[in-house]
């Protein structure tokens, strides 16, 4: 248990550190190469990020001058593609921890930035936004809104958002405080900032990642993924407001949700590696450059998932 717990929070630690530096500095800067700050020397587990060869897909994580309500940085890391025509390549859109509590949700963006640089990675361009909730990760502790007490995967503006949003926190969840959608669709920067980094980034899929249920969940038009490991198919259903929802149903773009299974204790590495290779195997079989260009579309889901979330999980696992 120790030894997965570590590399989580060294992860966490990084991501702090990063947005904490990226905070300091209001000015958006040059994109400069400046990689994560070495780990504290005290923790036994502390390793430099691993640095891949190939100096074009080492480039920083970016501060913005988006900035939470509590005042921290939006940040992101762009790789390209290493092919003839990185321009060309199939965009993944890297989305961790909208939900702060989530802790390995934030740290398996770590992880995957020293794979890309690995042969099955390169094919793709890559934005990884470690920590899109970084109020609710830095608040002490931890929560799964935002500063302002929002569900940021809840707030997007999907089209059912004014008629759906609110009936269903109020009806299906007992207005969870958790669970709340705020006050109209896209109210918040978060949400608004990641609605803008779809809308010109473009990406062909979409892969949010999220802890505890231990599930794969999926939204939009490609074929279903069916197991990233040992992460089964399991589909939840959408919601007013979420990131599958506003993705997958209404940008059409494919939304891979990924469940890990717990909130604050990693996967074992030869779980990970599994996750990550068949992740790639299915992006290879079914994300194609374009899908990002796809029409958006004014669906609304014919059913609701059930607030699954609600009575049945040990909520000491995630708070
Ligand atoms: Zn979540």
């Amino acid at each position: 248990m120790t030894r997965h717990f570590i590399p989580t929070l060294l992860s966490v630690t990084l991501a702090a550190a990063c947005i904490a530096s990226a905070s300091a500095n209001p000015a958006p800067p040059a994109p400069t190469p400046a990689p994560p700050p070495p780990p504290p020397r005290a923790d036994p587990g502390a390793r430099p990020p691993r640095v891949a060869a190939d100096p074009r897909r080492q480039p920083s994580l970016r501060p913005r001058s988006e900035r939470t309500a509590g005042g921290r940085a939006l940040v992101w890391r762009d790789i390209k593609a290493v092919s003839k025509h990185p321009d060309k390549a199939p965009r993944v859109l890297v989305v961790g921890g909208i939900h702060g509590d989530e802790l390995t949700a934030v740290s398996i963006v770590f992880r995957w930035l020293e794979w890309v640089g690995e042969d099955s990675g390169k094919k793709y361009h890559w934005r990884m936004i470690p920590a899109s909730n970084p109020d609710g990760l830095l608040i002490r502790p931890s929560t799964r809104v935002n500063s302002k007490g929002v569900d940021l995967n809840r707030n997007f503006p999907t089209p059912d958002w004014d008629s759906d949003a609110k009936k269903y926190w109020i009806e299906r969840t007992g207005r969870d405080p958790r669970r709340f959608p705020g006050e109209s669709g896209g109210s918040e920067i978060e949400t608004r900032w990641l609605e803008k980094q779809i809308a010109d980034y473009k990406p062909d899929v979409i892969i949010s990642i999220h802890a505890p249920y231990n599930l794969l969940d999926y939204d939009g038009p490609a074929p279903q993924p069916l197991r990233f490991g040992r992460l089964a198919l399991n589909r939840l259903g959408v919601y007013p407001g979420s990131l599958g929802n506003y993705g997958g149903l209404h940008k059409n773009v494919p939304v891979v949700t990924i469940e890990l299974p717990n909130a604050t204790m990693m996967p074992s590495p030869r779980d990970q590696r599994a996750m990550w290779v068949d992740m790639l195997k299915w992006m290879d079989r079914n994300i194609k450059a374009g899908n990002g260009s796809a029409k958006e579309t004014a669906k609304r889901p014919e059913k609701y998932g059930e607030p699954v979330f609600k009575g049945n999980i040990d909520h000491k696992k995630i708070d």
